[in-house]
């Protein structure tokens, strides 16, 4: 489906898990089930959203602003669905002040991606540590790199699958080679086995968790979009979108493979503003670890039967 200006809803609501357009991803689903808004510099691209078990929805284009507002109260007083969490992990726990970055670096084989080296050099020199989700065959063109990231205590890798499919269409067998060989790759440069996975475009399938998940992984999704693969969106759009969105438990995803296009330049400052608003910067593991439970002080006869 094009996009225009306006609002798309599914065809039979509640529906929006994830919506796509071109490479990026379209943000703030969780907030708008039943509809959301297309924003002016989203129009153009190709449009694909999946319902709340990740299957291709429907749509629709509505126009008419008067049905956005009445959505938008309907929205504003729905009382939010009870979080399954049974889908992929889009966030850590929201009590606690810490989010965590991720970058992707992606890769198609025959369209080799590259290395945006400065980002690394900000996140080493802010020492803020980062979550890297590694295709297997950008770690076959960029063996350096790899080991490189791998020997920084700041950085966490994790498995992005091998050639970067659509794992929706792809059998279990399929699915487990992706898994395998990229872990085998990483394990080979870096001596590091993975825990984590990113769906390759984020889209996935119960069966195909089912199949991450027996393969010992964990996998990732986000709640906080840059949008950073589409270059019409500039490092002060980046900054707006992290420091609107984020909250305590938040993941962000950008890339570090030469496609956020402005991610970068938008890097040092979408630093300084998470830490103003008060967050820790943490990798995936580190985020997703439980609060550790308040250690009883002992001392003395008192405590003494
Ligand atoms: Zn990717």
């Amino acid at each position: 489906m094009a996009l225009g200006k306006g609002y798309i809803k599914p065809k039979k609501g509640p529906g929006f898990k994830q919506c796509f357009y071109s490479e990026g991803q379209i943000p703030h689903i969780r907030l708008f089930p039943y509809f959301f808004w297309m924003p002016p510099h989203t129009t153009g691209g190709r449009l694909a959203c999946l319902d709340q078990k990740g299957k291709p929805i429907m749509l629709e284009s509505v126009h008419r602003p008067w049905l956005g507002i009445v959505l938008l109260l309907l929205v504003t007083f729905a009382t939010p669905a009870p979080g399954e969490e049974t889908g992929p992990v889009e966030h850590g726990p929201r009590d606690r002040a810490r989010v965590a970055l991720t970058f992707d670096l992606c890769q198609v084989p025959g369209r080799p991606a590259g290395f945006d080296r400065a980002i690394i050099d900000t996140l080493v020199s802010t020492g803020t540590p980062a979550t890297f989700f590694i295709g297997g065959d950008w770690m076959r063109t960029h063996p350096d790199e790899t080991r490189e990231l791998s020997r920084n205590p700041l950085f966490e890798l994790g498995d992005h699958s091998w050639s970067h499919p659509d794992f929706r269409h792809l059998t279990p067998e399929a699915i487990d080679e992706q898994i395998r060989r990229t872990a085998g790759q990483m394990q080979a440069l870096t001596g590091r086995t993975p825990t984590l996975f990113r769906f390759p475009f984020g889209t996935w399938t119960p069966e195909s968790l089912k199949t991450v998940k027996a393969a010992g992984l964990t996998a990732i999704q986000w709640d906080v979009v840059t949008g950073d693969p589409d270059p019409a969106v500039h490092a002060k759009d980046i900054l707006a979108e992290v420091t609107r969105h984020s909250r305590n438990g938040s993941i962000i995803i950008m890339h570090a493979n030469g496609r956020g296009h402005h991610t970068a330049k938008a890097l040092p400052s979408v630093i300084e503003a998470l830490h103003a608003k008060g967050f820790s910067l943490v990798t995936v593991s580190e985020l997703l670890q439980p609060k550790p439970s308040p250690t009883l002080q002992v001392e003395g006869d008192a405590a003494r039967p």
